[in-house]
């Protein structure tokens, strides 16, 4: 269903399952799509040039920054990352659901920009211990690059309570699924002008005002 674009902002610690659930969202809504980033990091795994990432050099990215061709950008665990101006005009253009994977100081900057057009939804992992087991689980990352990203997990988590709309906690995948799908539904509902009374009674209790971060697991200590 083309509606009135919205800029879905996803940011999480590495490793909380974003990019999980952001696949499995895009399966069920064949009308959204991914915001595709530049980044100077290598592929890893199975990643392929110009669908996960558009995989540049150093140089290339400082002719982006240069050219001003960055909605935002920003170096994170020593590599940059940024989204192009054209792609999210292009997603408002089409009236889709325009997924951003990207961290907080980039999605505070979408926003910035487009605040009509934006929600931002933080995924945290149901503790931080687990956080780090599905950094492992993964294993695509060396164990240097596990201890950067667990550092600055508390960071991030601390910057998304702060600021984002949502706050979704990714215990069981299906049901942080229904969440996000709900959320999604109701900002668009309200870009429409419509009432949607069922979604929106699911996203007003996950607004990031009403998450007890005294009560989250996850904030003890990492290990
Ligand atoms: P991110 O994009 O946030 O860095 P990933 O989507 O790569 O994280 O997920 C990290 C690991 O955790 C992957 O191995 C993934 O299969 C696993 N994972 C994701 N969501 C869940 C969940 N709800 N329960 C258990 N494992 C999960
Ligand atoms: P990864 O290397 O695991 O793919 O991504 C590392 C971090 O960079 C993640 O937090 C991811 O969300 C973020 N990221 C990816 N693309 C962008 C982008 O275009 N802009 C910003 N600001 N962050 C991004």
């Amino acid at each position: 269903m083309a509606g009135p674009g919205l800029l879905l902002v996803l940011s999480a610690p590495s490793g909380a399952g974003k990019t999980t659930l952001a696949h499995r969202f895009r399966a069920r809504e064949p009308d959204a799509r991914f915001s595709v980033s530049a980044t100077t990091r290598a592929p890893r795994g199975a990643e392929r040039d110009g669908v996960d990432y558009h995989f540049v050099s150093p140089a290339r990215f400082d002719e982006l920054v240069a050219a001003g061709a960055l909605a935002e950008w920003a170096e994170v665990h020593g590599n940059r990352y940024g989204t192009t101006k054209a792609t999210v005009e292009e997603a408002l253009r089409a009236g889709q659901v325009a997924l951003f994977d990207i961290d907080v100081q980039g999605g505070e900057q979408i926003r910035a920009h487009w605040p009509s057009r934006t929600v931002t939804v933080f995924i945290l992992p149901p503790t931080l211990a687990e956080l780090e087991r599905r950094l492992r689980g993964r294993s695509t990352d060396s164990g240097e690059a596990i201890a950067r990203r667990l550092a600055a997990a508390r960071a991030e988590i601390a910057r998304g309570l702060g600021g984002y709309d949502y706050v979704i906690v990714n215990d069981q995948l299906d049901r942080a699924l229904a969440q996000l799908e709900a959320v999604v539904a109701h900002e668009r509902a309200r870009l429409a002008g419509r009432a949607d009374p069922e979604p929106a009674a699911v996203a007003a209790a996950l607004r990031r005002s009403r998450f007890d971060a005294a009560g989250w697991d996850g904030a003890g200590p990492i290990g």
